[in-house]
């Protein structure tokens, strides 16, 4: 995908996020750490995650890839940064969904990640933007089921 192609606003959010990510680094006493990666764009994602009473304490991640794929990790780490699991597990669903079949409707629970239902056009990239959701998945399964859950 050409960013170009996107519009302004897509574009602008994309790019900020992109260029000064929010919660980006390493959390040296994370509980679950997930590394995934999208070898056909070269997409590496580091997750970890402090998990507390059911919810998610706090949130970062690291690598490197596309601005889709930083992007998007920058805004799923604001949206779930001291949510319930139960809540990120909603959101993860919803955003998933909203990628694979209703890029029309992007729902308001999303907060700035719902810009990125404009990549569901570039279907070459949609995997640029559910990495780092899937790494959040990932790292709440490895919890689970490490409490026993
Ligand atoms: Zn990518």
């Amino acid at each position: 995908m050409k960013i170009s192609q996107l519009n302004d606003l897509y574009r602008q959010l994309i790019i900020d996020h992109a260029q000064h990510p929010h919660h980006h680094g390493q959390l040296p006493q994370a509980d679950q750490s997930v590394n995934l990666n999208n070898p056909t764009c070269g997409d590496v994602i580091d997750l970890q995650v402090v998990f507390k009473d059911q919810q998610i304490k706090e949130i970062a991640f690291s690598g490197d890839g596309c601005s889709i794929s930083q992007a998007s990790a920058s805004m799923m780490c604001d949206l779930v940064n001291g949510q319930t699991i139960s809540q990120a597990k909603q959101e993860i669903a919803v955003f998933l969904e909203m990628l694979m079949n209703n890029p029309d409707e992007p729902s308001d629970i999303l907060g700035d990640a719902a810009v990125l239902a404009a990549v569901v056009k570039f279907p070459a990239r949609i995997k640029c933007a559910t990495l780092a959701w899937k790494a959040l998945e990932q790292a709440i399964t490895q919890e689970e089921q490490h409490a026993g859950n």
